[in-house]
């Protein structure tokens, strides 16, 4: 494993920035929350997804890049980093990343909250080195509950084993609440709600479905394709009544829910038909080092471009600041206007 350079001494991250100085968008939004996509490297071909094709160009950047990066969104006031990708897990040097970055402290002096998404293809024998590394907290992605719909989704053989190890040893290494989220598609998997909701309840995870949005590389979206969320409601109530939960916080992207016997736990994350832009506090960055202020920007921002150049600490900082006051309102899935964004989830990071 090729151990990235020590955490860098930023300077500007010492100093406890007053509030009116931290990341702010113009619609006032705060600006805590960096998903940082660490490869456009896949092992999967999900069929919503990716076109299929082998051999596509990929680009990553160095561990030490990525930190020097994420220094400086946490200098300016970002609280959590979300890993991503891609699939996080196929960079060799993950879990001295994470060791880094969880050297990092808040402008409060506090740990970064460090979290991590993955398909679990290869998390099994990860998940102990990533908690001990500094990871909290970790989201698997999982689409079927049943091997053979898995298989057709993914288009990998014999993964779904593996995926349902890597949960269960992310649970036994404490990466808690182990959240899985599917993706729901009408006629892939919708015919798997029910079995879902029976893996949280078996196996302690947190299960949410997300709304499918238009953002693969094969442009398939197609509103008929998103499952509704009322029927997905519905369903699960008539397999056991559904007890609402209140929201973990306010930028929460998720409804949560419980059975009347408490146990299990469902989350609803519907950023097609229920969005939760006014409550946005998310900023990406690229694995080749490119800003993005929504998930549906027409544009990214070249930082690493700058970096590459020289740029001072104060400069990037100056430059971040620039581009946050970019940001959306918000984005406009199923509206006339609508433009599908840029770049494909696998090439943005989700
Ligand atoms: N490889 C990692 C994983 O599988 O979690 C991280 C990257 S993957 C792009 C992140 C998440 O985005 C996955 O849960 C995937 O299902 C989701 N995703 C990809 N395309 C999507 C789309 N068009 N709409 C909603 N979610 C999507």
């Amino acid at each position: 494993m090729s151990p990235v350079a020590p955490a860098l001494a930023l300077d500007e991250a010492a100093v406890v920035l007053p509030k009116e100085e931290r990341l702010r968008d113009p619609f006032g939004r705060a600006i805590t929350d960096l998903r940082l996509s660490v490869t456009d490297r896949c092992n999967y071909r999900c069929v919503y997804c990716r076109t299929g094709n082998e051999g596509s160009q990929y680009t990553e950047l160095s561990g030490e890049d990525y930190l020097r990066m994420a220094g400086l969104f946490v200098s300016l006031g970002v609280e959590k980093i979300r890993l991503t990708g891609g699939e996080p897990l196929l960079r060799n040097d993950l879990v001295e990343l994470v060791r880094e970055l969880a050297s990092l402290r808040t402008i409060m002096g506090e740990p970064l909250d460090l979290a991590l998404t993955t398909n679990g293809h290869l998390l099994e024998p990860l998940a102990g080195p990533l908690k001990a590394a500094g990871l909290r907290r970790i989201t698997v992605s999982m689409d079927a509950v049943e091997p053979e719909t898995f298989t057709a989704i993914t288009r990998v053989p014999r993964s779904f084993e593996r995926v349902l190890a890597g949960v269960r040893a992310a649970k036994q290494a404490g990466l808690e609440p182990v959240k899985v989220n599917c993706v729901l598609l009408r006629g892939f998997n919708d015919d798997q709600i029910e079995g879902f909701a029976e893996l949280s309840r078996r196996e302690g995870v947190v299960v949410r479905f997300i709304e499918f949005m238009p953002l693969g590389e094969d442009q398939s979206w197609k509103p008929e394709t998103v499952v509704p969320i009322d029927e997905l409601i519905d369903r699960l109530h008539s397999f056991r009544p559904l007890v609402e939960l209140p929201r973990n916080a306010a930028s929460e992207t998720a409804r949560r829910f419980t059975f009347d016997d408490g146990v299990g736990e469902i989350g609803i994350i519907a950023p097609v038909s229920r969005p939760f832009c006014g409550h946005c506090s998310r900023i990406r960055i690229t694995s080749d080092g490119k800003i993005r202020t929504c998930l549906f920007s027409q544009d990214d921002h070249d930082l690493y471009k700058k970096m590459m150049r020289g740029g001072t600490n104060e400069e990037l900082a100056t430059y971040i600041r620039k581009i946050v006051h970019q940001k959306e309102k918000r984005h406009h899935i199923g509206e006339p206007e609508f433009q599908k964004p840029s770049r494909s989830m696998v090439h943005i990071g989700g």
